[in-house]
């Protein structure tokens, strides 16, 4: 077998929890592979369906080398793993995305920066590291805006929306006086985002390019097929999105999201991992998003992405939505995931559910 191949069997370290973990480790046992969960927290839904479990913290070296050495490759399903965790990882084992996809995608300005030198759009922004800096960047772009924090965002998490000049004070407190990026408000009429798989050998494949609904700043819906005014964009935004994957040497699912602006697609953020945008991709594709990265990591050729239904719609259960439960199993056509999580609390992904 060819170098850097794993071939069913064999054990996939992942490095997070979560439900992407979940649903990757499922994935991975449908085609033969074990699974070993690292992670701190207490509640692991990709722990309870996983072969091993280490619970420790990402700087706990010990800890760290014991994993690297029961495990034939490790990937994350969490892009706040500290890059020198990763790093030490990689010294002793493969570790596939690479520290560079999870480097860029940590910090939003190196990815902004990023995208820029690749010919992207984001939306216009200044690096904000004073409340100084807040004012000049206030000044150079106007209101409204949005500060982000570079580091540790997520779900509209580590995010202010200034209105007017005014509320800089109370945005740069809510932020917590961190390292920021302030961002134009950029007009749009959809949110999309493109999902690809990138092999060992360089090949890629995507998926179609779901139209994508937040409340709060928290996903609540992906569909697919998007409608006309984001399919006009898909191309450029696969395009941005291939070079962003071939220029981190990307292994894996990586995901862009995208604003459909007036001029074409703007792009927001990307993550070096599977994405909630793409869960649909479990009963709506050939191949699933899960099914793609673990091929990837593992060296194997990439399965179809085409769609196994004209439509494709998948919902969030967000917080208290999970009591839906039985309705939606009362659907003989709704396709339902609970992640197994205990706390119910707002915004929490506590499952989701795809029609086709
Ligand atoms: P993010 O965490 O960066 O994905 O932001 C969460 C959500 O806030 C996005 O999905 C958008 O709905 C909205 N948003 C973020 N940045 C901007 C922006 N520059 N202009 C308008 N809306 C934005």
């Amino acid at each position: 077998m060819s170098q850097g191949v794993i071939a069913p069997g064999g054990t996939i370290g992942i490095l997070g929890g979560g439900q992407l973990g979940r649903m990757l480790a499922l994935a991975a046992a449908a085609m033969g592979y074990r699974v070993h969960v690292f992670a701190p927290e207490a509640e692991l839904p990709a722990g309870d369906v996983a072969a091993e479990v280490t619970r420790a913290p990402y700087d706990d070296a010990a800890a760290l080398a014991a994993f690297a050495a029961r495990v034939d490759v490790v990937t994350f399903e969490f892009e706040n793993v500290p890059v020198a965790a990763v790093a030490a990882l990689a010294q002793r084992a493969l570790v596939r995305p690479g520290a560079k996809s999870l480097e860029i995608a940590q910090d939003r300005l190196a990815e902004k920066r990023f995208v820029t030198g690749l010919g992207g759009r984001p939306a216009p922004f200044r690096a904000v590291d004073s409340r100084a800096d807040l004012d000049a960047a206030l000044a150079d772009l106007g209101t409204p805006a949005i500060l982000k924090t570079r580091r540790m965002g997520y779900d509209g998490k580590g995010q202010a929306r200034i209105l007017a000049a005014a509320d800089a004070d109370t945005a740069w407190a809510a932020i917590g006086e961190r390292p920021a990026v302030l961002e134009a408000f950029v007009a749009f009429e959809h949110e999309f985002s493109v999902l690809l798989a990138r092999g060992v050998d360089g090949a890629t494949v995507y998926w179609p390019v779901p139209v994508n609904a937040h409340e709060g700043g928290i996903l609540a819906m992906s569909q697919v097929p998007a409608p006309p005014a984001v399919q006009a964009q898909a191309d450029a935004a696969l395009a941005l999105a291939v070079r962003i994957a071939d220029a981190l040497d990307h292994v894996g699912v990586l995901a862009c999201e995208f604003f459909a602006g007036a001029d074409g697609p703007i792009f927001n953020e990307m993550a070096p991992r599977v994405h909630n945008s793409g869960h649909w991709t479990i009963e709506g594709a050939r191949a699933s998003q899960f099914e793609n990265h673990i091929r990837a990591v593992c060296g194997l050729p990439l399965g179809s992405p085409d769609l196994t239904a004209p439509s494709v719609r998948m919902r969030n259960l967000l917080g208290d939505d999970v009591h839906d439960w039985p309705a939606l199993l009362a659907d003989p056509h709704a396709h339902l995931h609970l992640y197994g999580k205990g706390e119910v609390k707002p915004g929490r992904k506590m499952g989701h559910v795809t029609w086709l």
